[in-house]
């Protein structure tokens, strides 16, 4: 249940309600968003009148039952309003939200090596990146392959991260891990493989981080939705959702489906930041930009991009990895669109060629490590 307090209403009126409500034994939350206060009821409200909490207070503008599974995540648990998600790096905070420039997170499907890891920073940076991404820990479909390098390639990440500035994102596949993978990423990554490993989400949920979730491969927009609802329910507001394609019948030409329509469907259904990620969501990097184009048209928030140096080298998801070269084409690809629907942020640097971009940190990290 929702009760939505009408614009100046004063504080100690929000704070009568609280305490009648605590006797209810219900527990109130407050959600503040720019225009209004809403004041969500979570806990068993079937039983509650709604004249009965109407009649609480004059300054409640109005009391809305959720009848879907997802409370928290639900768009009316912010009366309407899409919610942000504030990510501080070490050059700035970037804001993932409706009303922000897309942003983009670049970088390889592992981290291979520190230099290949700092190199793909700066490179995907010049071209405009906001977050650098890189698996430490690989959820693979064969034991045997590649399984990532672990604690050394967190701490790849974080010389990237301070040579770079750029925030990281990075996969956690275990609650053992979680705390060394907190220390070092800026968002934490679930995967699709571990959509619904509730025992995780509840502690990505209790770290407070921002969790990037990604859709799990047979998923149902409401199965998602209730995955973000555990991280919510721990008490973490900093959820991002992140579309990566479905598993439908075509292996050949398409790793996955990426479904396009769940970004406007989620938009009416929560107030959650949505990314999408074109490489996973089709497999093969010559669907990345026209995918993204499409993702940007629908409405996402952020674009997660894999590119790697050299991808035909690749540990892993080589054949949906873009180069440098691609992906600052992509970036000015991108950029016209971008514009078009209000969304993208004019970039510093120059990305007309990658032959021509000074790769002067790159050097000058080089210099530092010899
Ligand atoms: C990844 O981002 O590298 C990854 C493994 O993604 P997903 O969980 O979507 O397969
Ligand atoms: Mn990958």
């Amino acid at each position: 249940m929702i009760i939505v307090m009408k614009s100046g209403c004063p504080r100690q009126e929000i704070e009568l309600l609280f305490t009648e409500l605590s006797r209810w034994k219900i527990v109130p939350e407050i959600s503040v968003g720019k225009h209004k206060v809403a004041i969500g009821l979570v806990g068993d409200t079937a039983e509650i009148d709604v004249q009965q909490v109407q009649n609480l207070s004059p300054f409640i503008e109005q009391v809305l039952r959720v009848k879907k599974p997802f409370k928290r995540a639900s768009l009316e648990f912010r009366y309407g309003e899409p919610s942000d998600v504030k990510v501080s790096t070490p050059s700035e905070t970037i804001t993932f939200g409706q009303n922000h420039p897309i942003v983009v997170i670049a970088g390889p499907c592992s981290v291979e090596s520190e230099e290949m890891i700092v190199e793909t920073a700066l490179r995907v940076k010049a071209a405009g990146a906001k977050f650098l991404r890189g698996g430490a820990y690989k959820p693979r479909t064969s034991p045997y392959a590649f399984q990532g390098h672990g604690e050394s390639a967190l701490d790849w990440l974080a010389t990237a991260r301070s040579v770079s500035g750029l925030g990281i994102i990075t996969e956690v596949m275990d609650g053992a891990e979680l705390e060394m993978v907190a220390s070092i990423a800026d968002i934490l990554q679930v995967g699709a493989r571990n959509m619904q490993n509730f025992s995780l989400l509840k502690k990505v949920g209790a770290t407070g981080k921002p969790v990037l979730l990604k859709r799990g491969l047979s998923a149902t927009i409401e199965d998602w939705l209730m995955s973000a609802e555990y991280i919510l329910a721990a008490g973490n507001p900093n959820v991002i959702l992140c579309e990566r394609g479905i598993r439908t019948f075509d292996r050949e030409y398409t790793r996955n489906t990426l479904d396009i329509s769940a970004i406007p469907v989620l938009r009416s259904l929560t107030h959650l930041p949505i990314a999408v990620d074109p490489s996973h969501g089709t497999g093969k990097s010559e669907l990345v930009t026209p995918m993204a184009m499409a993702a940007l048209a629908a409405g996402c928030d952020s674009l997660m991009v894999e590119v790697h140096p050299n991808p035909q080298k690749a540990l892993s998801d080589g054949p949906q990895s873009l180069n440098f070269a691609s992906f600052e084409e992509f970036m000015r690809e991108m950029a016209p669109l971008g514009k078009f629907f209000g969304r993208w942020q004019e970039q510093k640097y120059n990305t007309k060629s990658s032959e021509t971009q000074p790769l002067l940190s790159l050097s000058s990290w080089k210099i530092g490590v010899l």
